[in-house]
């Protein structure tokens, strides 16, 4: 066995998977470059380093289950007028994950509150949190299909594991009461210990008709508005301004 084969061996065996698989390019780069030994290693080690946060953040990405990429930097303000953007910034810190406040965005279809969910989620999982989305239908599934299936096993593990959870369309559809029940725990278990951020199209007070029962509605939005910080966007949808017309292009209306 060579003397490189040899080291390329002993770094897997030592956890040094990333430079043990970057080996070659790495000392060549060196021997170019007449680097001192201290230099080397000190690449060496920045190396393994920076592609394991690279490939954390690729995971994260992939537990995440956004259903889109969207980032901060395309939510445009100037569409947004309910939002300054001091108060975008501010969001865009994510100080309030670490004091485990809640948000909740409101407003109407298409005025953005997915796109600003999935932006801020995605910030998150670049700053290092475990960011999970969801959308409504999909966790009410999960939750009552958590002992069957390893799915939702898994999904609802990694949920409850997360520093950030995003429920994406609260109340768009109507619960029964076994279905309001294992929401309220989901909600109980992740209180205190994770952000939450809600979107819907219904301002809070008209979520007991959707819950059905009004002590689980209670229960529910007291430990979510216990820290919480609501978000009404407003104006017209961004969707419908920016459509297509029938000849491609974009017709901006205003
Ligand atoms: P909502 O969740 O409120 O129904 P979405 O976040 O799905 O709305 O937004 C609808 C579409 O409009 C998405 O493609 C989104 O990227 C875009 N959009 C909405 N608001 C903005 C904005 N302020 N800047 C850029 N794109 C936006
Ligand atoms: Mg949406």
């Amino acid at each position: 066995m060579t003397q490189l084969n040899q080291l390329q061996e002993l770094m897997r065996t030592l956890r040094f998977v990333e430079t043990s698989n970057h080996l070659t390019e790495l000392i060549k780069q060196a021997e170019q470059n007449d680097h001192s030994y201290t230099r080397f290693l000190l690449d060496i080690m920045q190396y393994e380093q920076k592609r394991r946060e690279e490939k954390q953040v690729e995971k994260r990405l992939k537990w995440a289950t956004f259903p889109d990429y969207k980032t901060l930097e395309e939510f445009d303000i100037k569409e947004q007028q309910s939002l300054s953007k001091k108060q975008l910034n501010q969001l865009g810190d994510l100080t309030w994950i670490d004091q485990l406040y809640n948000l909740v965005l409101l407003g109407p279809p298409g005025v953005g509150k997915t796109h600003l969910a999935i932006g801020l989620g995605i910030k998150a999982i670049y700053e290092g949190y475990k960011v999970i989305f969801t959308s409504m239908g999909d966790l009410v599934h999960a939750l009552k299909t958590e002992e069957i299936t390893r799915k939702s096993k898994t999904s609802l593990k990694r949920m409850r594991d997360a520093d950030l959870v995003i429920i994406d369309d609260l109340m768009f559809m109507a619960m029964d009461q076994q279905e309001a029940n294992l929401f309220f725990h989901l909600i109980n278990d992740l209180h205190d210990q994770t952000s939450i951020v809600l979107t819907s199209n219904k301002a809070p007070k008209e979520w007991g008709e959707l819950l059905g029962d009004p002590a689980i509605t209670t229960a529910i939005l007291d430990r979510i508005v216990h820290r919480v910080e609501i978000i009404h966007l407003n104006g017209d949808s961004y969707r419908m301004k920016h459509r297509k017309n029938i000849f491609g292009q974009e017709s901006v209306t205003n």
